[in-house]
């Protein structure tokens, strides 16, 4: 008998602690939402509504304001618990402590708001004192929490944020004590009238916007792919085309310097004949010597057999890396680049280019500022994040 009454107290205990929820397990909701409802009490419609007042409020810079909904504390002081959170979490800004918590532990049957301590006033404290006893807790007591939350949001922007953004109260008066199940039910209908909000929707409540979005990516990669794929076809057609007429590597327009392109002698009319690469290096001065070994100009040397004359034909490579050299005029000037100092988002880099000629050994260096980062913060959505802010604990608690 008493091992039974053992087991059982064990049992309660195990399944007390599964309800309850430990601080260090609360991971903060946003960039998705305001609303870190572990327990899924609150309504999908319900949260859309609390996210599209805590993003205006937090778009328009007065604060920060986030809900919490929990089973228990596991008989942890409620008041304690939400401030320690509140800190956790850092809401609201990190200097002007403009942050709100909300907390509703359910089976506990206990809430809380916790202000900022850049908000802390008296008066402030009137304002959440109102606002608990007379806004929420009333709705509690009907068993109602999806509307006692979003009353008491949309009376915290009211009175502690200077944010009206209320909607008609009819709507919310006619709405008559009801099981939780069927509140759920009753809330959808106000806040789908609402105006549409720039709030912050997770992937699980639209998964139709998400998924059209998904296949106009896909369709237009895979187009854009295509498109990438038939112009490299193309280029590498022509490429195919103008190297069969030249000799490996050279183009139509070298098709007149080339071994097919029969190259009369301008004094006898003889047709000259081009010399190997050995051949010509002696008549290529040294500068021309360097070009060839570097590739930057193809020089050809075409001599007449009868009258001796030689002719030398330069075809600059497309593609290449050496520029002409200002001081010799060889192309044979090439540049390396060394970041000395990168660029950050708070300050400028610097950039040493090198320049040698690899014929007169000239050289030269260079320093270039570099362009701050941009920091990218998207306006909506993925960027949100709490701001650091701190509360010593002031607000106000209710019990039901
Ligand atoms: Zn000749
Ligand atoms: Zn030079």
């Amino acid at each position: 008998m008493i091992l039974r009454i053992i087991c059982l107290l064990g049992l309660c205990a195990i399944s007390a602690s599964l309800h309850a929820e430990r601080l260090s397990d609360l991971s903060s909701p946003l960039p998705q939402s305001y609303v870190a409802d572990r327990i899924g009490l609150l309504a999908a419609d319900s949260k859309r509504e609390l996210d599209r007042l805590a993003s205006a409020l937090d778009d328009a810079g007065l604060g920060q304001v986030t809900v919490v909904v929990i089973n228990s504390t596991e008989g942890v002081d409620h008041r304690q618990f939400a401030t320690d959170l509140f800190n956790r979490w850092g809401v609201g800004d990190a200097q002007r402590n403009d942050g709100t918590l909300i907390l509703l532990a359910h089976q506990d049957r206990a809430a809380e708001i916790v202000l900022g301590s850049g908000i802390d006033s008296p008066q402030n404290r009137n304002h959440t004192d109102a606002i608990m006893d007379q806004v929420m807790l009333p709705q509690f007591r009907r068993n109602n929490p999806d509307l006692a939350v979003i009353n008491g949001v949309t009376a915290l922007l009211k009175r502690v944020y200077a944010l009206d953004l209320s909607r008609p109260t009819e709507q919310f008066a006619a709405v008559p004590a009801t099981p939780p199940e069927t509140a759920a039910q009753q809330v959808s209908t106000p806040a789908a009238r609402a105006p549409a909000a720039p709030a912050l929707q997770s992937s699980e409540d639209e998964p139709t916007a998400w998924g059209f979005l998904m296949i106009v990516y896909v369709v237009g990669a895979a187009l854009v792919c295509a498109l990438l794929y038939l112009c490299w076809l193309i280029l590498k057609g022509i490429w195919q085309v103008l190297t069969w007429f030249g000799r490996g590597g050279t183009t139509l327009w070298w098709f007149t310097g080339s071994r097919w392109y029969v190259r009369r002698c301008p004094n006898c009319a003889a047709a000259m004949e081009l010399l190997s690469d050995e051949a010509d290096d002696a008549h290529l001065s040294p500068g021309e010597l360097v070009e060839e070994r570097l590739k930057s100009v193809d020089h050809r040397v075409y001599r007449c057999p009868a009258c001796e004359r030689v002719e030398k034909l330069a075809r600059r490579t497309w593609f290449s890396r050496y520029q002409s050299c200002d001081q010799c005029g060889t192309r044979a000037l090439s540049s390396q680049s060394h970041t000395l100092k990168s660029a950050t988002e708070y300050s400028t880099g610097l950039l040493r280019i090198d320049t040698q000629c690899g014929h007169c050994g000239m050289q030269q260096s260079e320093e270039r500022a570099l362009a701050r980062i941009s920091r990218h913060r998207s306006s909506s959505g993925s960027g949100r994040s709490f701001g650091g802010g701190s509360s010593s604990g002031g607000g106000s608690s209710g019990r039901w």
